[in-house]
């Protein structure tokens, strides 16, 4: 019968998107499965983060981090949040997900910085309905205070998405937030509908370049040129610039050249679990760029 299932779908045409086929079967299936093992993963304990470093690109220093969820089920083994965070989103299960995240990033952060591994920002990223919800903005506040975490080491990301709804009221939060303290930074800048308009708007801190755009520099001249076009922007607008998903040294050698402040990526280390982060800090509190053969012994 799933045979007759597409063929009745193809005759009803591709924009009958309604239309059950088996494919869309195995996806509903996978995601009431997910759906049911995460309503229990944050009791059952079964979140980690696993933390990126983040470059200075003139100095070589880790300077930051981002927070990476990971979900390490017993049966279904690691899955990766493109599987997860779509379910959660849907299920409003990102909510107390989302909290348990920033929590725990801010105290990791803090226990670092106390055991002297040194002063360095934790980037947390924000869902849809996270950005939503009226208690966001106390939500962060609670976490600093409960942490200790001076709010100049929490960065919150977003995505342009978020803010597509109400621009008026994404401004207010936008606003919130800042007045906490805490930096503001645009993830995967130049994927979304970008408004250039909105970024004189906004009380944002970094722009994150995607790394659909790093990705091809050194093969594609109009994805360098809209990498060197990021750069400058931001600092024509005074925000830093961080590059996502470096994996070579010739992309490093670009964004360089071209001034981008900092750098994300394989190139420099995976995301990497807690321990081994701390293991990496205390390794090298500032890196020689110049010598990559160092960075793959301690990846
Ligand atoms: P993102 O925020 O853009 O995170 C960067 C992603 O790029 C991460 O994937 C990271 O592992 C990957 N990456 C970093 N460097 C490289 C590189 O050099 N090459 C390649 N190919 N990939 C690189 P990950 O951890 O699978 O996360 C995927 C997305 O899931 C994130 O994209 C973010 O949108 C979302 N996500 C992750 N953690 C959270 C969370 O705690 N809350 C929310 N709401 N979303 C999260
Ligand atoms: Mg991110
Ligand atoms: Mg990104
Ligand atoms: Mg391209």
């Amino acid at each position: 019968h799933a045979d007759i299932a597409m063929y009745r779908a193809k005759k009803l045409g591709r924009n009958n998107f309604q239309f059950y086929t088996p494919a869309m079967n195995d996806e509903a299936q996978e995601r009431v499965r997910i759906e049911g093992a995460l309503r229990k993963a944050l009791d059952r304990g079964e979140f980690v983060l696993h933390y990126q470093p983040q470059v200075d690109l003139a100095t070589g220093e880790i300077v930051g981090m981002e927070a990476l969820l990971r979900w390490k089920h017993p049966e279904l083994g690691m899955v990766p949040p493109g599987r997860f965070i779509g379910v959660a989103e849907d299920t409003g299960l990102i909510a107390p997900i989302g909290a348990w995240v920033m929590r725990t990033a801010a105290q990791q952060n803090k226990a670092w910085q106390d055991a002297g591994l040194g002063q360095l920002r934790v980037a947390v990223n924000l869902s849809a309905r996270q950005f939503a919800s009226p208690d966001l903005v106390a939500d962060i506040e609670r976490v600093l205070a409960d942490t200790g975490l001076p709010p100049e080491y929490l960065e919150i990301e977003l995505t342009e998405s978020l803010f597509m709804s109400d621009i008026a009221q994404a401004v207010d939060v936008l606003h919130g937030m800042k007045a906490l303290g805490i930096k503001l930074s645009i993830d995967d800048f130049g994927t979304g509908y970008s408004s250039l308009s909105y970024l004189s708007r906004f009380p944002i801190d970094v722009l994150k370049i995607d790394r659909s755009f790093v990705n091809d520099i050194d093969r594609d001249a109009s994805d360098a040129a809209i990498v060197a076009s990021i750069i400058t922007l931001a600092h024509n607008l005074k925000l830093s610039v961080i590059a996502e998903g470096v994996e070579s040294a010739g992309q490093l050698d670009y964004l360089r050249r071209h001034g981008c402040d900092e750098m994300q990526g394989f190139y420099f280390s995976k995301p990497l679990p807690a321990d081994e982060f701390a293991a990496l800090l205390r390794a090298r509190t500032a890196l020689a760029l110049a010598a990559p053969e160092l960075d793959e012994e301690t990846a």
